[in-house]
C-alpha cells in the first residue's frame, strides 16, 4: 500500500490528510488562516500540516491551491491568498521534505478526487463545480484533468452570464460566481433585507445560506425568491457548460451543493428551456466525499507514480 499527503489550501483554512492509494483518509487535520495572514505565518501552517502526517511510507505530497497554477513554472496566481501571489510553493515544499511534490488548482483536485473515488467514478468526461465562498471548476476529459495551454483551464465559475452584471473578483462582470457562490447568495439576500422591499424573517445578522434554505422551506417570501434566482442562474451556467462539453457527468461540491435537492427542479426547468444540445439535460450529481480537496491533491502524487 502506498501513501501520500494531500493538502487542500482554502481562502480561510488548510485541510491536510494522509491518504492511501485507494483514496482512504488515514489521518486528517484542519487549521485556520484567518488571524495572521502574513506569508510566513501561512507557509509555516502549511508546513506544519504536512509534518503531522509525514512518515517513511509517504511517497509524495500533493497540494491544492485556490489559485491559477502555471504548469510550466509552478508559480501560483491568486487573489484569495494575496501573499502567495507569484510564489513557487512547490519548490519550497520540495526543498523542506525532499520528496516529490505536485500542485494544482483546488477545484481541479476536487474533480480528480470525485473521478477516482467519488460519485464521478467510472465516468470519462466530467465537469466539477465547487459552489462555496467562490465557484471553482475542473474539467476531466477521457479520465484526465484538462489544463489548457498554460494550466489555467477549468475556471468554470468565471463564465459570463450577464455582461452588465455584478463586478467579480477576477475583474470581469457578471461571472457565474457572482450569482451562485455562497457569498453571492448571501449578498443578494442582504441587499433586499436592507431595503426591506420583500417580506422576510431573515435579518442583517442572520442570512447565511443554511438559514435562507431553512426559511425558504417554511415559505419565507424573500428566501424563496433568492433560491429561485440562484437555481435559475445555476441552470443558465450549467446549460452553457453542457452545450460546450456534453459531459458524462457534472459533479457539484462545496457548501451550496448541500441545498441542491431544493434547487434541482428549478435548475432542470431552466436547463430545458435554454439548452440547444440534443441531449438537453446533463447528468448532475452532488459530491458525497469528505476531504475531497485533500484526497484529489494526494491523488496528484499517485497518478504521477503509475
Ligand atoms: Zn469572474
Amino acid at each position: 500500500m502506498k501513501y501520500a499527503i494531500g493538502v487542500d489550501i482554502g481562502g480561510t483554512k488548510i485541510r491536510s490528510a494522509l491518504i492511501n492509494d485507494s483514496g482512504k483518509v488515514i489521518k486528517k487535520y484542519k487549521t485556520y488562516i484567518t488571524s495572521d495572514r502574513s506569508r510566513d505565518a501561512i507557509l509555516s501552517k502549511i508546513i506544519h500540516s504536512i509534518k503531522l502526517h509525514m512518515n517513511s511510507d509517504v511517497i509524495g505530497i500533493g497540494i491544492g491551491v485556490p489559485a491559477f497554477v502555471n504548469m510550466k513554472h509552478d508559480k501560483i496566481y491568486t487573489t484569495n491568498i494575496s501573499v502567495l501571489q507569484g510564489f513557487n510553493l512547490k519548490k519550497l515544499i520540495k526543498s523542506k521534505f525532499k520528496i516529490p511534490v505536485f500542485i494544482d488548482n483546488d477545484a481541479n483536485c476536487f474533480t480528480l478526487a470525485e473521478s477516482k473515488f467519488g460519485v464521478a467514478k467510472n465516468y470519462k468526461t466530467i465537469l466539477g463545480l465547487t459552489l462555496g465562498t467562490g465557484v471553482g471548476g475542473g474539467i476531466i476529459i477521457n479520465g484526465d484533468l484538462f489544463h489548457g495551454k498554460d494550466g489555467f483551464a477549468g475556471e468554470l465559475g468565471h463564465i459570463c452570464i450577464d455582461k452588465n452584471g455584478y463586478l467579480c473578483n477576477c475583474g470581469n462582470r457578471g461571472c457565474l460566481e457572482m450569482y451562485v457562490s455562497g457569498t453571492a447568495i448571501e449578498t443578494r439576500a442582504l441587499r433586499h433585507i436592507t431595503i426591506r422591499d420583500i417580506p422576510t424573517k431573515l435579518t442583517e445578522n442572520n442570512h447565511d445560506v443554511k438559514r435562507i434554505h431553512a426559511y425558504a422551506k417554511k415559505g419565507d417570501k424573500l428566501a424563496k425568491l433568492i433560491l429561485d434566482d440562484t437555481a435559475k442562474y445555476l441552470g443558465i451556467g450549467l446549460t452553457s457548460l453542457n452545450n460546450v462539453f456534453n459531459p458524462d457527468l457534472i459533479v457539484l461540491g462545496g457548501s451550496v451543493s448541500k441545498i441542491y435537492p431544493y434547487l434541482r427542479n428549478r435548475v432542470n426547468k431552466t436547463i430545458l428551456s435554454f439548452s440547444i444540445s440534443p441531449k438537453r439535460k446533463p447528468n448532475i450529481k452532488v459530491s458525497k466525499l469528505k476531504y475531497s480537496g485533500a484526497i484529489g491533491a494526494a491523488y496528484l502524487v499517485f497518478k504521477n507514480e503509475y
